[in-house]
């Protein structure tokens, strides 16, 4: 049974307590179309199983949700619905976006002219020293080392 959170609407959407437009289940996770599309077919994929953020996954648990997108991008491109091309975005904590707190990834169909974009903060296009670089990866390394 997938672990489930009361005051969740995605869980309630896994326990059939709210609806949904689902376009596929498996025993891990669940793919069904936003309620609020950016684009038409722009489709969410969830673990089952509650998680607020991508790290509160358990270990090895990951891969099913990246699994069950690349099956809903790889059926986009063939389904009849306007989809040149595919963008994978996932919102991990409120100051990146995320409004729904249950892991989730968004699907969107792209195609040219479709006036969808990501905007950079400002400073974006400059390349840092190579010894900033260097700095970062080694605080994350550090950081990984001590998972
Ligand atoms: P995020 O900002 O990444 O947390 O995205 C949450 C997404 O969930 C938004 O695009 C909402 O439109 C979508 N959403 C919220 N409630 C529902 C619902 N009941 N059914 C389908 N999509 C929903
Ligand atoms: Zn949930």
């Amino acid at each position: 049974m997938p672990v489930s959170v009361p005051d969740c609407i995605f869980c309630k959407i896994v326990k059939r307590e709210a609806p949904a437009s689902i376009v596929y289940e498996d025993g891990a996770t669940l793919a069904f179309l936003d309620i609020r599309p950016m684009i038409p077919g722009h489709t969410l994929v969830i673990p089952k199983s509650h998680a607020t953020y991508l790290e509160d996954l358990p270990r090895d648990t990951s891969g099913p949700i990246l699994d069950t997108a690349r099956k809903v991008a790889a059926a986009l491109r063939r389904s009849g619905l306007r989809c040149e091309a595919v963008n994978l975005w996932l919102a991990n904590g409120k100051e990146a976006g995320q409004e729904v707190f249950h892991v989730h990834f968004h699907v969107l169909p792209r195609f040219r002219g479709d006036g969808f974009g990501i905007r950079a903060g400002a400073g974006y296009g400059q390349m840092p020293e190579r010894a900033e670089l260097d700095a970062h990866a080694e605080q994350i390394r550090r950081a990984i080392a001590n998972q």
